[in-house]
């Protein structure tokens, strides 16, 4: 079973993917918790370079920068999602292909289809049996990404572009809504979590 989580920056999709993790464990599956961009040794020399040109003086062109999270999400289906889901693991992933819609589609203005297609020939076409968006209004995500660490100089964005970025995971939600799950992220960690679980009860292999 693949899940994605999804959503803007600080809307809790790492805190989700571990409490749902310990979870799964509990209930005696395999899990693999993994990320986006960076969950391989090749993808986080790949993030680093993703990250540490935003705002400097060289910042990557739009396209190159579509690229290299493909170039991330192409080695971490090989080398990850697609071994855990052969053994019969659980896979969460924190950002996957929506994320690209998001960022580099909306938000940097790539023509979405041609992301799709850029995704989709990275992963060969693999895609979540569930994308879980977590999503937070405008004010309460600026207040999160405003108390984060230096890591994240991605924060540099403006607030449309994260609004435009919002906008698109709630379209991809809305266009498939059997493969998606949308939850109020302003909410406790726990009662979003709670929602989670009673969602995918039925959903999980035995
Ligand atoms: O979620 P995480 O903190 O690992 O993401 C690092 C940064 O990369 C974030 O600021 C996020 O907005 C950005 N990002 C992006 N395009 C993606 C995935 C992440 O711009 N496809
Ligand atoms: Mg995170």
């Amino acid at each position: 079973f693949f899940l994605a989580f999804e959503g803007g920056d600080g809307s809790g999709k790492t805190t989700q993917a571990t409490l749902l993790a310990d979870w799964l464990t509990q209930r005696g599956h395999e899990v693999v918790v993994t990320r986006e961009p960076g969950g391989t040794a090749t993808g986080r020399e790949l993030r680093e370079v993703l990250l540490s040109h935003r705002g400097d003086a060289s910042p990557l062109s739009p396209r190159a920068e579509a690229l290299l999270f493909a170039a991330d999400r192409a080695q971490h289906v090989a080398e990850v999602v697609q071994p855990g889901l052969r053994r019969g693991a659980v896979v969460l992933t924190d950002r996957y292909v929506d994320s690209s819609l998001a960022y580099q589609g909306a938000g940097r203005d790539l023509p979405a289809s041609e992301v799709e297609t850029l995704s989709t020939w990275a992963t060969q076409g693999l895609l979540p049996d569930l994308t879980v968006v977590l999503d937070v209004d405008p004010v309460t995500a600026a207040q999160r990404r405003a108390g984060r660490a230096a890591e994240d100089r991605m924060e540099a964005e403006s607030r449309a572009f994260h609004a435009r970025v919002r906008e698109q995971f709630l379209l991809l939600a809305g266009r498939d809504p059997r493969r998606y799950l949308v939850l109020d992220a302003t909410t406790s960690p726990e009662t979003v979590h709670a929602k989670l679980r009673e969602h995918l009860e039925p959903l999980l292999p035995a």
